[in-house]
Order: structure tokens, then sequence, then C-alpha cells
């Protein structure tokens, strides 16, 4: 199969080189796969994208017209595909629907911790001979409550995680599941959830349903000092209204791996450049907001993980053998 790899990285290039095996053959692309950018894909069979390619129905419609037949995403979050448009071009769609739980759980446990602990503060402090503990004190995580919103692969680690730190878990989904409940988890309505947690932590897909979860009138139900972890999508989070509440203190912690507005900004080097999204500065500013660029998957064995998926996907749609693919159903 001829792919062409858009938004690819280095360490994109050297995990799906490591198990290839020449069997696929790849033009590794830097750019977006954007409409404008989508007619590099003309003479590959499959288009290779990850989370900020835009394959929007004008995008699809040109990758159509060049002859891509597959869209292979090396992620497991599909809000940046138009399905519709798939499903009118017949190009199939798959996906690496589990690579590595641990890995995305195990950032935002991390995310909890610096904030709880004041580490990325504490750490400046340290490197500038600075030893005072004012403002840096935390709290012990043991006995407090944990609202965890989506109990998928990634809600079922934290979840885990957290029952070692001695928290009281509750949980929210709309496909409430037994291995969670056998857990001693306990589902919640999201006004219970939003009333009782301590920490609330996204674990949901982004979709109409979940767009904006987190805004005034969420943020307002929630007890006073909450922290809120995203290491979901962007989109789940209203940034004005999340700004909103750290002014006001209603919000005491926020961690975010992952930005609603993060598309032209995150996995790129703009050190050089003036920061134009205001938004974004305004979160920058606050001492009790810890952000970093999507990078929550970033693990050794993830990216194993995306590269063995990818290439068996691609395997499998080249050999017709589609029930070893991970479709994306269409409808
Ligand atoms: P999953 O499909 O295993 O679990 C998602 C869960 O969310 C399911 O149990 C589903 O029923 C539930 N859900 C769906 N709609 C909901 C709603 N309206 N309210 C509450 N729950 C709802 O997915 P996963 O592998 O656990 O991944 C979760 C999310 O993490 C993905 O959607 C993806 O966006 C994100 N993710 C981020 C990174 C990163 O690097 N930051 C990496 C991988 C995945």
């Amino acid at each position: 199969m001829k792919v062409a790899v858009f938004s690819c990285k280095a360490y994109d290039k050297e995990h799906l080189e490591k198990f290839n095996n020449g069997k696929h053959e790849f033009s590794y692309l830097t750019p977006h796969l954007t409409k404008l950018t989508a007619l590099l894909a003309s003479e590959h069979d499959a288009v290779c994208c990850f989370v900020n390619d835009q394959l929007t129905s004008d995008c699809i419609e040109i990758l159509a017209s060049v002859g891509i037949k597959y869209i292979v995403l090396r992620c497991a979050g599909y809000n940046n595909v138009d399905l519709d448009a798939c499903e009118k071009q017949q190009i199939k769609v798959v996906r690496v629907p589990e690579y590595s739980p641990y890995a995305v759980a195990e950032h935002a446990v991390a995310l909890i911790m610096d904030l709880n602990r004041n580490i990325h503060r504490a750490f400046s402090r340290v490197r500038d001979n600075y030893y005072l503990l004012d403002g840096l004190l935390g709290f012990d995580m043991h006995g407090k409550t944990i609202g965890v919103i989506g109990t998928g692969k990634i809600g079922i680690c934290l979840i885990k995680i957290m029952q070692g730190f001695g928290c009281h878990v509750i949980a929210h989904d709309v496909h409430p599941n037994d291995k969670v409940k056998a857990l001693g988890v306990e589902y919640k309505t999201l006004n219970e959830l939003y009333t009782q947690s301590d920490v609330i932590s996204l674990h949901c897909p982004l979709n109409a349903d979940t767009h904006h979860l987190i805004n005034d009138t969420s943020i307002g139900k929630m007890k006073k000092g909450v922290m809120i972890i995203n290491t979901s999508r962007g989109g789940l989070v209203d940034t004005i209204a999340v700004i909103k509440g750290l002014k006001s203190g209603q919000v005491g912690y926020l961690g975010l791996d992952v930005y609603e507005e993060e598309t032209d900004l995150f996995f790129e080097d703009f050190s050089n450049t003036v920061l134009q999204d205001d938004v974004f500065a305004r979160l920058l500013t606050f001492s009790n907001v810890v952000i970093t660029g999507h990078q929550a998957f970033f693990t050794r064995e993830a990216l194993d993980s995306i590269s063995k998926v990818t290439l068996n996907n691609l395997t499998a749609l080249e050999s017709g053998d589609l029930e070893k693919a991970c479709l994306i159903p269409l409808s």
C-alpha cells in the first residue's frame, strides 16, 4: 500500500519503520492534512493522519478525487473526520482504538499531582535558591472524591490508580460499565458528580453531546476550588468559562493536555514568535494552571503500539480482510 503520512514527526517515521519491514511504502509529509494540502496525497492509496489533521468534507472530496481509498488514523479519537463525507466518497476509515490507556491515565495523574503539590512552582523556586514553602500547600489525595466522566479504557485505568491513592471514586458515563461497578465505583448523574467531586477528570470523546460539557453552568454546580483535568479533547471545556471560574476561585486548579484551539499551536515550535492566542495566553498567567501540549499519549509503549496497529490496519485493508481492521462504522 502507498501511504501519505501527514503531520509526520521524526518519532512517527522511526516507529512506523521499526515494524514495517518494507511491506508498505510511506511518504513522510510534515504538513497537516487540510483541504489546502490534500493534493499531496495524489498517487497514494491511503492517508495516515493524526489528531490535528482536518478531514473536513472539502478535504475528503479532494482525497477521493485523487483516488484515496483509505483514511488510516494513528490515534483513537476521530472527531476531526467528517464521517458522512467519507461514506459519501466510499472512503474507509480505520483508527487505533487502544494503544496505551495507561499512558493517558498516568499523564492525568501527573497533572493532578503537579497541581496539588505545586511541583511546577516549587521547582522554579528551588532553581532560584528560594526555599520558602508559602503558597505550596497541598492536600492529601487519600479520602478525596474523584469524579471520572467517561469510564472507557482510559477512565478505568485512572479509576484504578486513584483507588490506589485511597480516593473515593465516582463516575458518569452514558454507557455504565459492569467492570467499573465491580471496582466499587458508583455511577452518578452529571449533577451529582459535579456537586460531590474534589477532582473532575474528563475521559469521554468529543461529540455534539459533550462539546463544552464544562461550561459556566456546570462549573457553577461544582465544589468551590474544584480541580478540573482534561486529557481528552479540548472542545470538552469552554475555555472562557473556565477562565472566569479561575478568576473567581470557583475553579481551584486546572490541568490541560488538550485545548480547544490547539490545532494551529500544538506539536510545533513557535518559540521565536509572539503567541497570538490571547485566551491561551490568559490561561498561562494562572499559577494554578498546568498545560502540556497533547503529550499524554507520548510513551515508548504507546508509540510502538500505534505503529503496530496502524501497520496491521493497512495490511488488513490491502488484503480485504476487513474483520482484522479497526474500522470506524459509517452510518
Ligand atoms: P473509550 O471509547 O474507551 O471510552 C470513552 C467512554 O466515554 C465510553 O465509556 C463512552 O461510553 C463514554 N462516553 C461517550 N459519550 C459520553 C458522554 N456524553 N458522557 C459521558 N461519557 C460518555 O475511549 P478512551 O480510549 O478511554 O479515550 C477517551 C478519550 O481520550 C478519547 O475520546 C480521546 O479523545 C482521548 N485521548 C486523548 C489522548 C491524549 O494524548 N491526550 C490520547 C488518547 C485518547
